[in-house]
C-alpha cells in the first residue's frame, strides 16, 4: 500500500512507539463483558457462557448484562439450548430490567422489535416515574428503542425473504446508532423533532414501477432495501467498479448528508467547508448525471477519498464523512481489544503537519498520530486479509487532500461532543440520490423515486 509521493528525510514512524499512543483512547468501546466475564458483541442478547440476559443501554453506549426486576416480572424466559446468542429468545417485552449488579440503578424493558424479524437487542429506557432515566423519552416511539424509533418504513414482511433483509438493514443502522450516540452527535427521531428528525424508510422497488433510489432528503434516508441482498449488493459494486460497498457504509453516508444539514448549512463551518469541499452550489443534478455520463475525473484519486466522492462538494462531505466514521470505529474496536500494530514495517509514508487543513490548531498533532496510527493498522488488516485470500480489509488509498477535509470532519465531531450549539434550521434542499440514473430511474428525487410503503408493510412507528 503507498499513501503518497515519497517525503524527505528520516521515517516518522520512529516518533509513534505504540498504535495505543496514536489512536487515543476509544469513543466507543467495542468490547463488551459479561457479569460472568466472557466476552460479548454488539449484537448479542443473551450471554452464550452462562445464559444471562444482555442488551444496549444507550446511557451506558454498550451491551450491557441483566438482571430482571423481581417484583415487577417472573423469572426471564429460558432460552432454547439451539437458540444462538444473538438471536433473542421468546422473552416477555413488558418484563423489567436493570443492569446486572446495579439492583436499584434505572429500569427498562425489552424493545418491541426484541421478538420481530428485526432482532432488537436494545433496551428501552423508563420514565423517571417508573424508575428509570427516561432518556430520550421524546424521541421514542411507544415500546420502541432509539434506535428502532429511527425507522418509519420497513420492508413488506408479507414477502418472502424480506424479514431477513429487514433485520440486516437494522443491525446496520444499530451500529450506526451506536457510533453517532458515543461521538455525542445529536441523534433526535420525529417524534421530537417533526421537521429535521433522523427517519428512514427501507423501500423495495416494484416491477414495472418505481425504482427505489438510496439518498436523503430533509432528514429522511431512503434505502433500497435490495441493497441488504448480498449477491444483489455485490454485482451492483462490480458494475460500479467500487471497492468498497456495504449497508454500514450506506448508512453512514447517507447521514453524512443529514448532518451536513444541521451541523455545517448556515454555521460557521460553512466557510471552511467551501475552502475544502468546494462550493455546494453548483448544480447536484447536471455533476451526478455527468458522473455517471463522463467518469471521474483522472486525478480523482489525488484528491478523494473516493471516486464517486468528486461527484460534488455534497458527495465528497458524505463519502469523507462515512470514511471518518469508518476509521473511528474500526480503530476504537482494534484499541478496544487491546490489538496493536507498534511492530509494523511501514512500506509507505505517513502524513505530516502539512497535510492537515489547520496545523496549528491545539489537537492537530494528536489527529495527525491517529491518522498515522490509522495508516499502520490497516496495513496490518490488509495483511491479514490476503493471508486468507480475501479481498482488501481497507481497499483505499488516502490522499494527502483529504486529511485536512478529515480533519474538518473530526473538528466538527468534536465540538458537538463538546458543546453542541445551536444552529440555524436548514432549509429545505435538494435531495441526493445515491444512484447511477438507468432507463427505469431517471434522476428523480427521492421522495417521487421511492416506491410507497407497501399494503401490509408494518411500521413500528405507524400510529
Ligand atoms: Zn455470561
Ligand atoms: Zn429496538
Ligand atoms: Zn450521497
Amino acid at each position: 500500500m503507498k499513501i503518497s509521493e515519497p517525503s524527505a528525510g528520516a521515517p516518522v514512524a520512529a516518533a509513534a512507539p505504540t498504535l495505543a499512543e496514536e489512536l487515543h483512547a476509544p469513543t466507543v468501546s467495542r468490547a463488551y463483558v459479561c457479569q460472568c466475564g466472557r466476552p460479548v458483541y454488539l449484537g448479542n442478547s443473551r450471554c452464550l457462557a452462562c445464559g444471562t440476559p444482555l442488551g444496549y443501554v444507550i446511557e451506558r453506549l454498550g451491551v450491557m448484562p441483566l438482571a430482571p426486576v423481581p417484583e415487577a416480572a417472573p423469572a426471564a424466559a429460558e432460552a432454547p439450548a439451539d437458540v444462538p446468542a444473538d438471536v433473542p429468545v421468546d422473552a416477555p417485552v413488558d418484563e423489567t430490567w436493570t443492569v446486572f449488579g446495579d439492583a436499584d440503578g434505572p429500569r427498562y424493558r425489552r424493545c418491541a422489535n426484541f421478538t420481530t424479524a428485526a432482532g432488537c437487542n436494545w433496551m428501552v429506557p423508563l420514565l423517571p416515574e417508573a424508575g428509570g432515566t427516561g432518556d430520550h423519552a421524546t424521541d421514542l416511539a411507544e415500546g420502541f428503542c432509539l434506535a428502532c424509533s429511527t425507522t418509519r418504513t420497513i420492508p413488506d414482511l408479507s414477502v418472502e425473504g424480506n424479514d431477513v433483509l429487514w433485520r440486516k438493514l437494522e443491525v446496520a443502522k444499530r451500529r450506526l446508532v451506536s457510533q453517532l450516540l458515543a461521538l455525542g452527535l445529536p441523534v433526535h427521531t420525529r417524534f421530537s423533532d417533526p421537521v429535521h428528525g433522523m427517519t428512514f424508510d427501507f423501500l423495495s422497488s416494484v416491477p414495472g414501477q418505481h425504482h427505489v433510489m438510496t439518498g436523503h432528503q430533509n432528514g429522511v434516508v431512503t434505502l433500497n432495501a435490495e441493497e441488504a441482498e448480498d449477491a444483489v449488493r455485490e454485482r451492483i459494486r462490480a458494475e460500479m467498479r467500487e471497492p468498497y460497498r456495504t449497508l454500514v457504509g450506506h448508512f453512514r453516508h447517507e447521514i453524512g448528508h443529514f448532518y451536513w444539514d444541521i451541523l455545517i448549512q448556515g454555521s460557521p463551518w460553512l466557510e471552511g467547508f467551501h475552502q475544502l469541499f468546494g462550493d455546494e452550489t453548483i448544480d447536484y443534478a447536471g455533476a451526478l448525471k455527468s458522473h455517471y455520463e463522463n467518469g471521474p475525473p483522472p486525478d480523482w484519486a489525488l484528491r478523494y477519498v473516493t471516486s464517486y466522492a468528486s461527484t460534488h462538494p455534497w458527495e465528497d462531505w458524505a463519502e469523507t464523512w462515512a470514511h471518518y466514521l469508518h476509521m473511528a470505529d474500526t480503530a476504537d474496536t482494534a484499541l478496544s481489544f487491546g490489538i496493536d500494530a507498534a511492530n509494523v514495517e511501514l512500506t509507505n509514508d505517513l502524513f505530516e503537519p502539512a497535510d492537515l487543513w489547520q496545523p496549528d490548531h491545539p489537537e492537530a498533532s494528536k489527529f495527525l498520530d491517529f491518522l498515522n496510527g490509522w495508516v499502520r493498522l490497516t496495513n496490518v488488516l490488509n495483511e491479514l486479509s490476503r493471508s486468507m485470500g480475501q479481498p482488501d480489509f481497507y481497499p483505499f488509498v488516502l490522499p494527502r487532500a483529504a486529511v485536512g477535509k478529515l480533519q474538518f470532519i473530526h473538528q466538527v465531531v468534536t465540538q458537538q461532543r463538546e458543546g453542541p450549539q445551536e444552529t440555524p434550521p436548514a432549509p429545505a434542499e435538494p435531495p441526493k440520490a445515491d444512484e447511477a440514473p438507468d432507463a427505469q430511474a431517471p434522476a428523480a428525487s427521492t421522495d417521487d423515486a421511492g416506491a410507497p410503503p407497501q399494503e401490509g408493510a408494518l411500521s413500528p412507528l405507524a400510529a
